[in-house]
């Protein structure tokens, strides 16, 4: 590499060389796409990076053309989102200001273009070529914004971060690399990082096809990480086996490289799967979270068993699931929260359950709105699988909280429904079903008041056959609330 830059320079871009930083990855990736193997100038390098990231709006401005002293239309050019977001360099016209009609123009339109930068001798910090280096900004490493949040995940962030040439083209180049998926203000640029060869097929099967499609590639979009790592997912599972509907190729060949099908033996490692959140401001952007998930093949053996057994009662058992996760938003407040930490647990293997009761409280019961269809069962599979809870104790509780919800709303005793939601020791639970036994003249089964070692039923700790039991009876309060569900489930759009 020669230390001083001219236009003559050459560089080489190889995919296979590899920074171990996903962002510079990804993008060398993207530039080994375009560039090839041939070594390159500094301004071809220039010129895909600008047709990578800037793009016509669609709007025209004028300028004066001097030539024939008149005000000529030319067509506005901006960065693509997501690039827009962290890329803040302004068009530059070189020409003069002149007054038209008492208005400002110039007598060029103006030009927009990524900055390489002239740099000085250093060490590059992705590489640890000996190069002219500059200091790397958000604009080619969005992760530096905030380095003491992100050290762990970059530990050199410590002090500056400094990027060769090449590194530099590779950072503005991973725009191009990353899906993007928005909603409202809030970007989500999702990375695929693994060995060159697999990124490179995710990138001319995936990234670059669905670029301006997004949309089909999730189940929902929300302004969380998690909820869209999982509206991802989602749609990477359902499109694995399927044969009847159109699958989508590109998400099969996704879901492979996750591995979610046992491993070839060309495939050592499966792609990690990188989020990066970060939000628009009117003078630059927050990120909010760099999140990693490693691991679907766990999730999708849960989610095969949930299309077996919606399969038995449900038509369009994937839609099913995409809309059971997709429900649990607050429309009212646009909130996506309760989401998300649904999503947050199912993606760590953790217990769900207490948010989706918080969910029926606080905020189905406001809407009168049941769950939709098939997500009882949907979770009574989690619950098994990943909480272990019976298969005999979760038929007994949902056939008891069935009757429960029933008698509350028949009888207007809304109140033992709370008391349940409420109950904070094993004694206050089993107060609240002796209540209910005597006002609402129902049978308690033995089973659910059979509490032994640990505080455990069956195995399982009494607060989560609580919960279990709260979420079965609210639901079933509100459906009996709610005659018109058939409207509610059919009809209404997962993409929220
Ligand atoms: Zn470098």
């Amino acid at each position: 590499m020669p230390n001083r830059v001219t236009e003559t320079t050459k560089w080489v871009f190889r995919g296979e060389q590899q920074t171990g930083y996903p962002w510079l990855d990804v993008g060398r990736v993207v530039l080994a796409e375009y560039l090839g193997t041939r070594p390159v100038t500094r301004s071809e390098i220039q010129q895909t990076l600008d047709s990578l990231l800037i793009a016509r709006t669609g709007n025209k401005g004028y300028y004066y053309n001097q030539q024939t002293n008149r005000l000529e239309p030319y067509d506005k050019v901006n960065w693509v989102p997501p690039a827009d977001i962290f890329i803040r360099i302004p068009g530059r016209s070189t020409g003069k200001r002149v007054i038209v009609h008492g208005r400002d123009y110039r007598t060029a339109p103006p030009a927009l273009t990524v900055s390489l930068g002239a740099g000085r001798n250093g060490t590059c910090d992705a590489c640890g070529t000996k190069a002219r280096v500059r200091d790397a900004g958000a604009a080619m490493m969005p992760l530096l914004v905030n380095p003491s949040k992100f050290a762990n995940f970059y530990p050199s962030l410590r002090r500056g971060f400094q990027l060769c040439l090449p590194c530099t083209a590779a950072g503005y180049a991973a725009f191009a690399g990353c899906l993007h998926v928005a909603r409202g203000s809030t970007s989500h640029l999702v990375l695929f990082h693994g060995n060159p060869s697999q990124m490179a097929m995710v990138y001319r099967l995936v990234v670059q096809p669905y670029r301006h499609m997004p949309e089909r590639l999730v189940a929902f979009r929300g302004a969380h990480t998690e909820e869209t790592v999982l509206a991802l997912l989602l749609r990477v599972f359902a499109h694995q086996e399927l044969t009847t509907d159109a699958p989508e190729p590109a998400l099969q060949t996704l879901g492979a490289l996750l591995g979610l099908v046992p491993a070839e033996p060309a495939l050592v490692q499966p792609l990690r799967l990188i989020v990066l959140t970060a939000e628009r401001r009117t003078r630059g952007f927050d990120v909010h979270r760099v999140y990693e998930y490693e691991s679907p093949a766990g999730l999708y053996a849960i989610y095969r068993r949930w299309l077996e057994a919606l399969h038995r009662i449900r038509d369009d058992p994937r839609s099913r699931i995409e809309r059971a996760f997709a429900q649990f938003v607050d429309r009212a407040a646009n909130d996506t929260r309760y989401r998300n930490e649904i999503a947050r647990a199912v993606l760590e293997a953790r217990d769900p359950l207490p948010w989706i009761e918080s969910f029926l409280f606080d905020v189905a019961l406001r809407a009168n709105r049941p769950l939709e269809t098939g997500t009882e069962e949907i979770f009574a599979i989690y619950a098994n699988e990943v909480l272990e809870m019976s298969e005999a104790l979760q038929r007994t509780i949902g056939s008891f909280g069935w009757r429960l919800g029933r008698a509350a709303h028949a009888q207007r005793e809304f109140g033992v429904l709370y008391s349940l939601r409420n109950a904070r020791t094993p004694e206050q639970y089993l107060r609240v079903l002796n209540d209910a036994q005597f006002r609402l003249s129902l049978t308690i089964p033995s089973l659910l008041i059979s509490l032994h070692e640990g505080e455990r039923i069956e195995g399982t700790p009494w607060l989560r056959v609580k919960t279990l039991l709260c979420i079965s009876a609210m639901n079933a309060y509100l459906r009996a609330k709610d005659n018109s569900v058939q409207q509610h489930t059919e009809g209404e759009g997962t993409d929220e």
